[in-house]
C-alpha cells in the first residue's frame, strides 16, 4: 500500500469505505454536540415527532474534563440500551425527519479523520464504523471529491486544527525534520507491508529498523563530538549498539520471557484500551506514578490478569492459545488495514499522539498490536470457544479505536509512555509472548 494525493491532500490506497446501516456507530458513545448542534436540535419538539421522546431528556451538558480541548459543550444522553436515542430501527430519526445536515456535525463528519501536516492534509477512517472495518464500499482513492468536501467541514468544525509537527524527535535528544521522518515511515511502512512473514515479526522488524537508526545518529553525534575534540572524526570509538538491535533482525522465538514490568505494563495499557466497564473521554487514563505509589506506599500489588467483565485470565492462558491471524486472511487483512491506517494518518506519535518521540509511539503500536490479539483470545475464551473468530478481532479492533480516540496522553502519562516504551527488547518480548 501507499498512498495517492493531489494538492496535497492524501488518501490510503486500500482502504475503503460505506455506510454499511448497522447501526453500530450509533452506540457505545455520548454523541457530543457544539453549542450550535445544540441549539439546532434541542431546538425541535422532538416529542411531537414521536412519543418515543415524551418526558426523555434527550441531551446534558458536557463536564469540564469531557469538554476540554474540544468544541462541544453538550451531548446527546444514551438511550438505556447504550445506543443513541435518535437511532431508530437503524436509522438516524433526525436524518429522516430533517436532513442530513441537521445530524450532530461529528456524525456528518464520521468515520473520517483528518490529520494535517507540514507535507499536508492526511485522511484516513475510524475503525470504529463496521463499514471501514468490513472494509466496505468504494476506496477513499475514488472518493476523493467527498472526502474533500468532509474535510472543508471539518475545518468549520475545528478551525483551529493545527498540529505542531515542529518538535518531532526520532529519540528524545535527538529532532528530526518532517523530510527525515518521511523517509522513515516509508521504510517502517515496507516491513509492515512485508506479506512474506507474520505481522508479529514485521513490527519487531520496523521496530529494530528504528532502533538501529538511532544508535546510528548516536554514533555519529559522538563522532562529531571526537572531532571537536580530537581533531579527527576517525578517533571515535565504533557506534555502540542500540539495545535490542543486531546486525539482522531479532527472531521473535529467541526473545526472552515477560517480566515483572512488561506484565504490569501490558495489564494497566489493557485497563486504559479494552476496559471492563465502560470508560468516557478523559476517564482511565496512564497513571504509572499512582500505580507505584500504592505499591510502595499501600502494599497494594495489583494482578497481572487481564479482565474482561465478569472474568479474568492470565498471560499464559491466553499465549497458549493460537491466534490466526496466519491462516485466516480476513484476519489478518483487518489488522494489517488497521495498523496501516495508523501510520499512513501519523496517528502514532508526534501531534497525532501525545507527542511521543517516533520510537516510543511506533513501539506502542506495536505493544497495541500484541494487546489486541490477547484481548481477541479473551473475548473468544469468554464465549467458551476455542478459537478466535473475525468478529472476535473485530469488536476487539472497535474498542480499541474507540478508546485511543479517548485517551488523554498529556503530561505524567506520556512521560510515562515515552520512557516505557522506548525498548525494543520489551517489544520483543510482548510481541513474542501474545
Ligand atoms: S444523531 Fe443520528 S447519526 Fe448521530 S449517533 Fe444519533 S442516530 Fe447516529
Amino acid at each position: 500500500m501507499s498512498d495517492t494525493k493531489s494538492d496535497n491532500f492524501h488518501l490510503p490506497e486500500g482502504i475503503n469505505y460505506e455506510c454499511t446501516g448497522c447501526g453500530k456507530c450509533c452506540g457505545g458513545w455520548s454523541v457530543p454536540l457544539t453549542e450550535e448542534d445544540y441549539h439546532r436540535i434541542s431546538d425541535i419538539d422532538w416529542a411531537k415527532e414521536s412519543d418515543r421522546y415524551i418526558g426523555k431528556a434527550l441531551f446534558r451538558e458536557l463536564k469540564d474534563y469531557e469538554s476540554k480541548g474540544t468544541p462541544y459543550t453538550n451531548a446527546i444522553k444514551e438511550g438505556s440500551d447504550g445506543h443513541c436515542p435518535f437511532l431508530v430501527d437503524n436509522l438516524c430519526f433526525i436524518h429522516s425527519k430533517y436532513g442530513a445536515e441537521t445530524k450532530p456535525s461529528i456524525c456528518q463528519l464520521f468515520p473520517y479523520s483528518f490529520n494535517k501536516t507540514p507535507s499536508g492534509v492526511y485522511a484516513t477512517v475510524s475503525f470504529y464504523s463496521m463499514g471501514a472495518v468490513n472494509n466496505s464500499g468504494k476506496s477513499l482513492i475514488e472518493q476523493r471529491p467527498y472526502l474533500e468536501k468532509k474535510f472543508a467541514e471539518f475545518k468549520k468544525l475545528y478551525p483551529d486544527h493545527e498540529p505542531n509537527w515542529s518538535q518531532i524527535q526520532l529519540s528524545t535528544g535527538f529532532p528530526i525534520t518532517w523530510e527525515t521522518y518521511l523517509e522513515y515511515e516509508s521504510k517502517i511502512l515496507s516491513y509492515i507491508n512485508d506479506r512474506t512473514m507474520p505481522m508479529e515479526q514485521r513490527f519487531l522488524n520496523a521496530s529494530t529498523y528504528l532502533a538501529r537508526t538511532l544508535a546510528e545518529r548516536r554514533a555519529s553525534a559522538a563522532g562529531a563530538a571526537g572531532a571537536s575534540t580530537n581533531g579527527s572524526p576517525n578517533n571515535a570509538s565504533p557506534p555502540p549498539p542500540a539495545a535490542g538491535a543486531s546486525s539482522s533482525s531479532p527472531q521473535l522465538s529467541s526473545a526472552a520471557s515477560l517480566n515483572w514490568l512488561d506484565k504490569h505494563l501490558l495489564t494497566g495499557l489493557h485497563k486504559i484500551y479494552f476496559p471492563a466497564k465502560r470508560l468516557g473521554r478523559g476517564e482511565g487514563d496512564f497513571n504509572f506514578y499512582r500505580f507505584i505509589y500504592q505499591v510502595i506506599f499501600q502494599g497494594i500489588i495489583p494482578g497481572t490478569k487481564l479482565q474482561l467483565p465478569g472474568r479474568s485470565y492470565s498471560f499464559e492462558e491466553l499465549e497458549s492459545m493460537p491466534f490466526p491471524s496466519n491462516e485466516d486472511q480476513e484476519i489478518e487483512d483487518l489488522i494489517y488495514r488497521y495498523f496501516f491506517s495508523r501510520i499512513f494518518g501519523k496517528h502514532y506519535f508526534g501531534a497525532g499522539f501525545g507527542q511521543l518521540t517516533l520510537i516510543s509511539g511506533f513501539n506502542h503500536l506495536a505493544i497495541v498490536f500484541a494487546l489486541l490479539k490477547l484481548q481477541s483470545k479473551a473475548i473468544a475464551k469468554s464465549r467458551d470457544v476455542g478459537k478466535v473468530s473475525y468478529l472476535d478481532v473485530a469488536a476487539a479492533v472497535r474498542l480499541l479505536e474507540k478508546r485511543m480516540g479517548e485517551t488523554n496522553l498529556d503530561g505524567m502519562a506520556a512521560a510515562t509512555y515515552e520512557t516505557l516504551m522506548h525498548s525494543p527488547r520489551r517489544v520483543a518480548r510482548v510481541l513474542a509472548h501474545s
